[in-house]
């Protein structure tokens, strides 16, 4: 069903150096204290331009906070604790300090800004949190950001997979929306046009200009923006994950160390497009040009974890209808595996 209470951002700044106006920024929201979510190993440089651009606008900042885990423990430590005059909270660097922040905001109903430092998923504008309970991987309800402001330069310069891991996550729209809309048929679930739209819009938009340059990192950090507003409008994650993730999701729990999200997602989505007959090409052409695939064979995935996920994944949400769900798959994937010539050393038997 529609979500009819829809929360956007009211500010967007997506550019090179908008991170030192984050003062200005704050400023128009009448923010004059606010508290500083970070991940512990953010490179100090970024902090110290932080503490400037609020400094000089003449907003106080009542706490660092150095984010050490996306845990739920964390966040409900950090929302104990929160000082009472905040006014607003910034999160700043990768998933784990913004899973963290936006999860605060929403058990404290203040506002929050998203400054993701990379851009390797689209959880830094989405109205979900994932965060560790328990040792469990889980996701939270959580808020959406007030403001979302993204340094282009700065994400320029993060390390290449994080790009890679992005452009991974921002495809899965592709597989994702045949679900959607292959759930309706099967078991009515309710499809919204507009964000099914929307989603679909953002990966088109990003294969345009799949460049590692300030306009490409624009294009993909709207994308992946969108990507969450439509999961927002929808009240669902559809919009933006289908039977790719819960390939990905299975790998998590098989897998103590995962590997990064949006890298595990991307592969499952063109070996998903595969069974679902759609789209496959143009998301192997994209990770031909992004050099998605190199990447990936320099450090590859392990086989016999992609088959344990392949037979788990389906049953990881309940009430959630896919291509997974009309008939085991394993084989056909297998087979994908085996055969798909740019597969070809993704995959290594077990070390
Ligand atoms: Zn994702």
């Amino acid at each position: 069903m529609r979500n009819t209470s829809v929360i956007i951002p009211t500010l967007v700044r997506i550019k090179p150096g908008a991170l030192d106006r984050l003062g200005v920024y704050c400023s128009r929201g009448q923010f004059k204290r606010v508290v500083l979510l970070f991940n512990k190993e953010l490179d100090q440089t970024l902090i110290e331009r932080v503490n400037k651009a609020l400094g000089n606008e003449g907003i106080e900042i009542l706490g660092h906070v150095p984010v050490v885990a996306s845990s739920f423990e964390q966040a409900q430590e950090v929302f104990q604790t929160l000082p009472q005059a905040t006014q607003a909270i910034i999160g700043i660097g990768g998933g784990k300090a913004l899973d963290v922040a936006k999860y605060v905001a929403f058990l404290t109903r203040l506002p929050y800004i998203a400054v993701p430092t990379a851009l390797s998923n689209d959880g830094f504008c989405s109205p979900q949190s994932s965060l560790d309970f328990k040792g469990k991987r889980r996701s939270f309800a959580a808020a959406m950001p007030y403001g979302v402001v993204v340094d282009t330069e700065v994400c320029l310069h993060a390390p290449r997979i994080l790009w890679l891991a992005g452009i991974g996550d921002s495809v899965a729209k592709i597989t994702s929306i045949y679900d959607w809309k292959l759930s309706f048929k099967i078991n009515g679930t309710q499809v919204d046009d507009f964000a099914a739209i929307l989603s679909d819009a953002t990966v088109f938009q990003l294969m345009a200009k799949p460049d590692r340059d300030l306009e490409g990192i624009k294009l993909l950090a709207a994308a992946l923006m969108l990507n969450g507003v439509a999961m927002e409008i929808s009240g669902s994650s559809r919009p933006a994950s289908g039977s790719e993730h819960l390939i990905s999701h299975a790998l998590d729990l098989i897998n103590p160390k995962p590997r990064l999200h949006g890298l595990q997602v991307g592969v499952a989505t063109y070996m998903i497009s595969q069974i679902q007959g759609r789209g496959a090409e143009r998301i192997a052409q994209l990770f031909d040009v992004t050099g998605f695939w190199d990447a990936i064979k320099a450090d590859p995935f392990i086989k016999k974890d992609w088959i344990s996920a392949f037979k788990t994944a389906p049953s990881i949400k309940t009430d959630f209808y896919t291509i997974l769900s009309e008939k085991d798959h394993t084989e056909d994937l297998v087979r994908i595996m085996e055969t798909d010539p740019r597969l070809k050393d993704v995959f290594i038997e077990a070390l």
